[in-house]
């Protein structure tokens, strides 16, 4: 299917966005973000892009300049977060402290620190709704990433609408791309000539989610969805013996499922 047919009727069927709202698209340079916010612009939506710039040296500042031009191209607003501007270091610094103090690896603290500083910024920016670029590819991963370590609890809250709505100047995270293939997506930001980088994350090398990745590459797009879609169905019944509202975090405000937030919990110390 067209994607900009499969984006419209993702965010229709699951009502992810109206046209009053103010949406902002995290934007990381990838063909992903790059290719929800244009679609999504597109569509006659109020996009504008939040960039986290991580300090990874030349890959960030490539990936800086390049959706500086093409924000101004498509006269779409974006804003720029310094993390070394936010918490002094870079990301591949806190990694390392965090590896050595809590023995804590791979991208998932990456995920955890981006998530926090785009949830802060998209409150600032009065955000409606918060998007990311995830794709069925990174959906269908998290599924058999949590099966295979034996908690599919930790899938509970996966839908291509996230919580939010319930905690008080909190932007609902969004996923309109939730049911498109990464080759789909990969294709179409190729037909429209996009001038981005097309490589992976110089930081992502040996750890889980990559392996799955990589273990996951004989499987059709029609079994990822299979495998997606089966999930979902699954859902509405896990949620009801195992859900945890999001709450404040006592520590930083932000939205979080325990007393303190996942940021606080593994940034305690750093
Ligand atoms: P990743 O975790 O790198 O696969 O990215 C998943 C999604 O998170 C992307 O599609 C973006 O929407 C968002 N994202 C990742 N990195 C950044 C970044 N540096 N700045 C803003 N958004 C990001
Ligand atoms: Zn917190």
């Amino acid at each position: 299917m067209n994607i900009e047919k499969q984006v419209a009727e993702t965010i229709k069927k699951y009502k992810l966005a109206k046209k009053s709202d103010k949406i902002v698209v995290a934007l990381s340079g990838g063909k992903d973000s790059v290719s929800v916010i244009y679609i999504m612009k597109k569509l006659g939506y109020d996009v504008q892009g939040l960039l986290i710039d991580l300090k990874l040296g030349r890959w960030s500042e490539v990936h800086n300049e390049k959706m500086i031009k093409f924000c101004e191209a498509n006269d779409i607003p974006l804003t720029i977060v310094d993390l070394k501007k936010e918490f002094g270091q870079g990301i591949c610094f806190i990694k390392a402290v965090l590896k050595k103090q809590k023995n804590l690896t791979g991208c998932t603290v990456c995920g955890i620190i981006k998530r926090w500083i785009l949830n802060k910024w998209a409150k600032k920016l009065g955000a409606d709704k918060l998007v990311t670029g995830h794709n069925l590819d990174d959906e269908a991963q998290n599924v058999l990433m949590n099966f295979l370590k034996g908690n599919v609890l930790l899938g509970v809250n996966s839908s291509p609408a996230t919580g939010g709505k319930e905690v008080e100047g909190f932007a609902q995270r969004i996923k309109p791309l939730f049911f498109t293939p990464e080759d789909e997506i990969r294709r179409y930001a190729k037909s429209k000539n996009f001038d981005i980088l097309y490589d992976k994350c110089p930081c992502a090398f040996g750890t889980y989610r990559v392996e799955t990745r990589e273990w996951m590459a004989g499987i059709s797009n029609k079994e990822k969805l299979a495998i997606v879609e089966n999930f979902q169905k699954l859902i509405p019944g896990l949620r009801k013996e195992n859900v945890t509202e999001l709450r404040k975090c006592r520590k930083c405000g932000e939205p979080g499922r325990g007393e303190l937030c996942n940021f606080c919990k593994i940034m305690g110390s750093l």
